[in-house]
């Protein structure tokens, strides 16, 4: 057919058929999302085409708006099957609103801003995770799908995820809210903001990830009134919160809090920072990144990528008169060195390790850190382990006898053990895992003569860890016993998860 005038627009017509402006224009054109001709200088647009491209633009958007909504739907049933009413969800989405976004000055979103249908799956994806107890929720794409999974009490639970376009759409939103930077690809990124859920608050913690087929997020759901325990919400023996008490009183030296990665030794060192009288010391935290905000407290939020590191950091807080300095970690040997500074000129340091048990903290402090034996043994005050276990779902609780071989493991004599012990039998509060929850075991090593002269004696660091669990006031196993009596946990769990140490 024959095109005609009126068939044919100029650029200028073509911008005010389409709604849109010259840039975003020869974005299209430049993708080769529209068609156009170049005559001369000038460029030409058959109707048809801008007429095509505009109904693909359509179809796009109902696509990813029917996606929206199935994805929605889908949230809500599962809500439901947890118990909520279609009210109590509408209600708690329309509450579970961001509240504060930012990596260091928290800022308040403007009310609306939650609105939007991306930000409703943004809110769900939290939701679902904060009211299935998930400590944290990983998003992830791969070159075929994607996936997004929670994980509650320690295992990995796999539910349906955003499509592929949706999953971009999320991965903005959530970048926008934990004011990430949309442009930055190829590393690693992350920063928090805040939301209210049920009267409670929670921080989301955003960390992006570049990875093969795109960007992945894991969120770590931390609630904002646990991050605050005080030391007695610790789930500590009485003998061991006494060991602690001891601990804390004193004036100067080193505290180090060791346990796996999340065991919550960060909810512990906060828990004893707490226990501090902010009025009467100086008190620093050096953090990267800050989880909380204290009342009183200066807070340093470590940036290496503004050349704020932990060493600089350190640096400057000791130019400022401290009486107790939180460090959260030991990152180099150059910090370690400092930090030992810090504490044989007299102040209080906290700070925490990775590692199994006590006895493996005291080995990496003096094998991998370059600290001398002779100042460890001198400043070191003492090591706070932990690690976490499974909590006996209440509902489907029961009594029943451990096999005589798990009696054995915990260095009994089966026919001596008169103690009744308790299990989870499985029913649909608990997912029949007959576990809900999470409680601590500890172990405690507060340095003495006998480990002083094993850490300056450089022995190797078999006999050390030896010596060091010999002389630990409770190993987590002893705790552990302690708490299945108590009808906590099952030895059986304590058992797998001291395994290894
Ligand atoms: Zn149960």
């Amino acid at each position: 057919m024959e095109k005609t005038e009126k068939d044919i627009l100029n650029l200028e017509q073509a911008l005010k058929y389409l709604g849109t402006t010259k840039p975003t224009l020869y974005r299209w054109l430049k993708s080769g999302k529209i068609k156009g001709v170049k005559a001369g200088q000038q460029w030409r647009f058959y109707k048809e085409n801008l007429i095509e491209f505009l109904n693909s633009k359509e179809k796009e958007k109902n696509k990813l708006k029917i996606q929206l909504e199935a994805l929605v739907d889908k949230f809500i049933g599962r809500l439901k099957e947890q118990g909520f009413s279609g009210e109590e969800t509408a209600d708690i989405i329309n509450k579970a609103v961001v509240v504060k976004t930012g990596k260091t000055d928290v800022q308040e979103v403007k009310p609306g801003a939650g609105k939007t249908d991306v930000a409703r799956v943004v809110n769900y994806i939290i939701m679902e995770g904060l009211s299935s107890r998930a400590s944290d929720i990983h998003l992830e794409v791969f070159e075929n799908k994607t996936r997004l999974r929670y994980r509650v009490d320690g295992a990995l639970k796999e539910v349906e995820a955003p499509s592929r376009e949706l999953y971009q759409l999320v991965l903005v939103k959530l970048k926008e809210l934990a004011n990430l930077d949309q442009q930055k690809k190829g590393e690693p990124q992350s920063g928090r903001f805040e939301m209210n859920f049920g009267g409670r608050r929670f921080v989301v913690r955003v960390n992006i990830l570049p990875a093969l087929y795109g960007e992945t997020a894991t969120l770590l759901l931390i609630n904002a009134d646990a991050i605050l325990l005080k030391l007695d919400q610790l789930d500590l023996s009485p003998e061991n919160y006494k060991s602690v008490r001891e601990l804390l009183n004193i004036s100067h030296g080193l505290i180090v809090f060791t346990g796996p990665a999340g065991s919550g030794k960060t909810t512990s060192m906060y828990a004893a920072m707490n226990s501090f009288d902010s009025a009467k010391n100086k008190i620093f935290t050096i953090e990267n990144p800050v989880e909380y905000a204290f009342f009183g407290i200066d807070q340093i939020q470590v940036d290496p990528a503004k050349g704020i590191t932990h060493l600089k950091a350190l640096k400057a807080v000791m130019n400022n008169d401290p009486d107790v300095i939180m460090l959260n970690e030991i990152p180099d040997k150059e910090t370690a060195a400092e930090m030992m500074r810090a504490v044989l000129s007299g102040h209080l340091v906290l700070t925490q390790i990775s590692e199994v048990d006590g006895s493996a903290a005291l080995v990496r402090l003096l094998k991998n850190f370059g600290i001398e034996a002779h100042q460890l043994r001198t400043s070191l005050a003492g090591i706070v382990a932990q690690m976490l276990v499974r909590k006996i779902c209440p509902k489907c609780k029961e009594k029943y006898r451990p096999d005589n071989k798990v009696l054995k493991y915990f260095g009994k004599d089966p026919d001596q053990v008169r103690e009744e012990f308790f299990k989870g039998r499985g029913c649909g509060e608990c997912g029949n895992t007959g576990f809900r929850g999470r409680t601590t075991i500890h172990d405690i090593i507060i340095m003495n003569t006998k480990l002083k002269e094993a850490v300056e004696s450089n022995i190797p660091a078999g006999d050390l860890r030896k010596i060091a669990r010999q002389e630990s006031r409770c190993l987590m196993k002893e705790d552990g016993w302690q708490k299945a009596i108590a009808g906590k946990t099952t030895l059986e769990e304590v058992m797998k998860m001291t395994k290894e140490i």
